[in-house]
């Protein structure tokens, strides 16, 4: 524990962390999300003796609970960040610490828990993550220099999507989140959606019609943290299960107009600006998550220059359960391992890695665009050399782009300082690399638009050591020869012990005692010491300080004008060292636009440059990417599954969808045999072409795509309630409702959650309307062989299979795209490979062949028979031949329906009709 805090501050410390019993733990928050649970947090000072008794900390640490009622407190005390009352109950137990109290025993017992400060990171990460927000209260003095009670002050509320130091992952962006709501006069809802990264100050914002265009931009976007303005609660709850580890919250009224807020938070020009490119309601979100991080970090500049447009016009719209099927950023099992953005994203910086990430999620539509960053990236495969030696440089740039922000937002240390220092120096050799390339191509990167800020990078070249330490409190980052002042003090410091020695030699000298020493200890500082023997030699100027066993302890004049000297310029160093640092904080903040300007610059280059290394080393080609009606690929590969394949082994397939002609691809064949990799892999190169990368295939002509809309696998959804069928058919319906001409579809198993005649009819009314109706290009992959018919009477669709063969009985799979329909389903063979047991298999080729042929399956009524035949006639409105089940007539049966055809019921009476029907039941009796 820090030895400069006052007494009224120190405090009985319990073990740093120490693990607490098992029954203080076990009431946790069963979860993390905020709507449902509003207000989390405490209340303040709950049993707490009124104010005008609590001694002035507690008084403290009151104020700042009444100012921040929903955040659990971490009040900084000395070394610690403690939490009181109700607070340190609920650390306690989220936090697994040990639950003690201030004044024990006392009628004003205070339950009390800390945590150390230097390993605060840790908790408050772990706090966030069940969905709490933590203020920050710290000392806002040195506590040695401050007479009576140190002020505090909370410097920053820590939410989830607002955290900006410690374990943040670097390759992504950390969003908050805000939605508005405004309704339509066609009865529709208008959304106003924003996402904020405090991180590296991006803040975007749009507005969109209808709860389906929210919920894809909000799994795109990926956020942590989404506050909901009044009003759309609802929408909260419904997105609630597909935002599983995101604090929801509920957001109040704004206090000011969105466009005050934005004019203080981003200033005059961006303000209007902003009014002028968004919609009010997009405004108003944007406005929403400036204030709330306002309300966060008081008293610092938001890092924000501009709201941005989500110009969801520019983008592919790839709807939630294709973001989710297709396992671009995420796999279904929430890792990262297996993702289309695993293979891809080899960049070298942090920022590389965001922005690839960005465009992975976000393909563009615009076809010159898209060109644009194939030609960038074009350049890095033909120019390896320079591929290689860019990337290489890159490594050492570091993340210029966080570390600019946090310098604005004040948190920057000397370390950070000496990585900007180290990422600066490297850019002019990146710069050197892009400018050996041809001149169009040099242009075409831009070299001549990055400024590398050399002012800035020289002054923090000369002025830090070469390894700043983590914090700047105890000094030691200044180079020598960097400040005047700084170095003599320094010079003084370092010649403390020659001095010392020299003062030494000389009172032995004097006094004529040989044994005399000068010494330091932290408790007394300087002094003379003399042994018993020789005490006689002692002037009697010498003040005594201190008897030990062997001898006496004294100073004198000289000593003491030494031991002042040698501390003052201690201070000096130290207090000179803190103004550089301030100063240098100072310049980095004056140009941290440019530095983010320049670490977005290298960023688009680290992408380039590593996605032309992905496709050099997994042999992709550029794509042709147009406005045609064509997806063409030529021996298309899945990037995934191909990875995970041994060398060489996957099978390479052509696809080819033509608006003008043939468009929507039936595809069947045997369960494994790949149907599903094919529809993924043409979706995949689809996006990878608009992101602008290169592409798994010999050769891809990519008409461009405007959405991307799929039903993949058997995914349910329990947490909404909802059976698997009720889910498959309800996205479905969004695809159905969603495709455009120039949308790309892909459908899989359509249909099976239900009884085959319900599932064969869905799926088959499914395609027609793609067919007919959308006329977009699709994949229909389907184990219903009766809906290959649908190409006979649609011009626009094809059948494919993947092909196997039987050997042995067992099936091998060629994983090999030929025309026309799969022959048979080969369902029983794999289910032999799957283990199925002998009986159960040779059973099942029995049941399979009584349904094909005549023979029953059991004794007694004939079995339903499958066949094509049969089956196609539910569709062309005839009566199945075999549908019901026929019973064999008995002769008293035939008797009575014999009478009833007879019968002419015009001319029948009621009393004929009556007796009729006794004599028929006394018949059948
Ligand atoms: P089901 O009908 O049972 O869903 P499917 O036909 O959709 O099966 P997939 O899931 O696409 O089959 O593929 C099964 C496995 O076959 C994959 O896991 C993959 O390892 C392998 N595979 C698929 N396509 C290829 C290919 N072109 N080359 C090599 N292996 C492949």
């Amino acid at each position: 524990m820090s030895g400069s805090i006052s007494a009224d501050e120190t405090e009985q410390r319990p073990k740093d962390g120490a693990e607490s019993d098992a029954s203080a733990s076990d009431a946790g928050p069963s979860s993390a999300r905020g709507i449902g649970r509003k207000g989390r947090g405490v209340e303040p000072a709950r049993g707490a003796p009124s104010k005008d008794k609590l001694t002035p900390v507690m008084r403290q640490w009151d104020d700042a609970k009444r100012a921040h009622p929903d955040a659990v407190l971490f009040f900084r005390l000395g070394d610690f960040y403690e939490m009181f009352h109700d607070d340190a109950v609920l650390v306690a137990n989220v936090l697994k610490l040990t639950l003690t109290s201030r004044n024990k025993g006392a009628v004003d017992e205070i339950p009390m828990a800390g945590v150390p400060y230097h390993a605060a990171h840790g908790y408050i990460a772990k706090m966030l993550a069940a969905g709490y927000k933590v203020a920050l209260c710290e000392q806002m003095a040195d506590p040695s220099k401050v007479k009576g009670i140190v002020p505090r002050e909370v410097v920053r509320v820590v939410t989830p999507g607002l955290v900006t130091d410690g374990e943040i992952e670097a390759r992504e962006n950390l969003y908050l989140a805000a939605v508005d709501v405004e309704p339509t006069p066609s009865g529709d809802r208008r959304f106003g959606f924003a996402i904020l990264d405090l991180t590296t100050g991006e803040l975007s914002a749009a507005a969109m019609l209808g709860t389906a265009s929210l919920t894809c931009e909000i799994v795109r976007a990926g956020p942590r943290e989404v506050l909901f303005a009044p009003g759309s609660e609802d929408v909260a709850h419904e997105l609630a299960p597909l935002l599983r580890s995101v604090a929801l919250r509920e957001d109040g009224p704004l206090a000011l107009s969105p466009k005050q807020i934005v004019k203080v938070e981003v200033g005059e020009g961006a303000a209007d600006d902003a009014a002028r490119d968004h919609a009010p309601i997009a405004l108003a979100a944007a406005a929403r998550v400036l204030a709330f991080a306002r309300r966060c970090t008081p008293n610092k500049p938001l890092p924000v220059r501009r709201v941005a447009a989500l110009d969801l016009a520019s983008v592919m719209r790839i709807d939630e359960t294709a973001q989710a099927h297709l396992e671009l950023v995420r796999a279904m099992d929430g890792s990262r391992e297996g993702t289309l953005l695993s293979v891809l994203d080899q960049a070298v910086t942090p920022s590389g890695a965001r922005l690839l990430r960005q465009r992975l999620l976000s393909p563009l539509v615009d076809v010159g665009a898209i060109r644009r960053r194939l030609d960038e990236v074009e350049a890095f495969v033909v120019h390896a050399r320079a591929r290689a030696e860019l990337l290489g440089i890159l490594r050492e740039i570091g993340d210029l782009e966080r570390l600019a922000v946090r310098a604005t937002l004040g948190d920057a240390t000397p370390r950070d300082l000496g990585a900007i220092r180290d990422g600066l120096s490297a850019s002019p050799k990146a710069l050197d690399v892009v400018r050996s390339l041809p001149a169009a191509d040099a242009a075409m990167l831009g070299v001549d638009r990055m400024d590398p800020l050399p002012a800035l990078a020289a002054e923090l070249g000369r002025a830090l050591i070469e390894r700043p330490p983590p914090i700047a409190r105890e000094g030691g980052l200044v180079a020598e020869g960097y400040d005047r002042a700084l170095d003599e003090a320094r010079a003084t410091k370092r010649d403390a012990t020659q001095l010392v020695s020299a003062l030494e030699a000389r009172l032995r000298e004097e006094t004529g005692s040989s044994t005399l020493k000068i010494r330091f200890n932290n408790v007394f500082g300087y002094y003379i010491e003399v042994t018993k023997s020789q005490l006689g030699r002692v002037p009697t100027e010498w003040r005594r300080k201190q008897t030990v066993a062997g001898g006496e302890r004294y100073t004198n004049d000289a000593l003491d004008q030494l031991a002042a000297d040698i501390e003052s310029a201690e201070g000096r160093a130290l207090e000179r060292e803190l103004s550089i640092f301030a100063k240098l904080v100072g310049d980095v903040v004056a140009v941290a636009d440019r530095i983010r300007s320049l670490a977005q610059g290298l960023a688009a280059w680290d992408v380039a440059a590593s996605l032309a290394d992905v496709a050099h080393r997994y042999d992709y080609v550029r794509p042709e990417v147009d406005d045609g009606d064509i997806l063409s690929i030529e021996e298309g590969r899945h990037a995934v599954v191909e990875q995970h394949a041994a060398k060489g082994r996957f099978v390479p397939n052509d696809t080819s969808l033509d608006l003008g002609g043939q468009y929507l691809w039936l595809v069947t064949g045997p369960n494994m045999a790949g149907k599903s990799t094919l529809m993924r892999q043409v979706a995949l190169i689809a996006i990878m072409a608009q992101m602008g990368s290169y592409v798994p295939a010999k050769r891809a002509r990519i008409g461009v795509v405007d959405r991307l809309l799929s039903r993949v696998g058997a995914s349910d959804n329990l947490a909404r309630g909802e059976s698997t069928f009720m889910v498959e058919m309800r996205e479905t319906a969004a695809i159905l409702a969603n495709a455009t001409r120039r949308s790309l579809v892909i459908l899989d198993e359509i249909g099976r959650g239900t009884s085959t005649y319900d599932g064969l009819s869905i799926a088959w009314a499914v395609a027609e309307h793609l067919a007919d109706v959308a006329k977009c290009r699709a994949l229909f992959a389907t184990h219903y062989h009766e809906l290959t018919d649908l190409a006979k009477a649609s011009p626009g669709v094809a059948n494919v299979s993947v092909s196997a063969r039987e050997h042995d009985g067992g099936v091998v799979f060629l994983h090999t795209l030929v025309p026309g329909p799969a022959s048979r389903s080969y369902g029983i063979a794999v289910a032999r490979l799957a283990g199925l047991p002998d009986r159960v298999l040779s059973r099942a080729r029995a049941i399979l062949a009584s349904l094909e042929g005549d023979a029953p399956i059991v004794d007694g009524p004939a079995p339903r028979r499958r066949g094509s035949t049969a089956q196609l006639d539910l569709f062309s409105g005839k009566p199945l031949a075999d549908e019901a089940p026929k019973k064999a007539e008995n002769p008293r049966e035939r008797e009575v329906l014999d009478k009833l055809r007879a019968l002419d019921p015009n001319r029948t009476t009621p009393l004929d009709a009556l007796n009729l029907i006794s004599l028929l039941h006394d018949t059948l009796k």
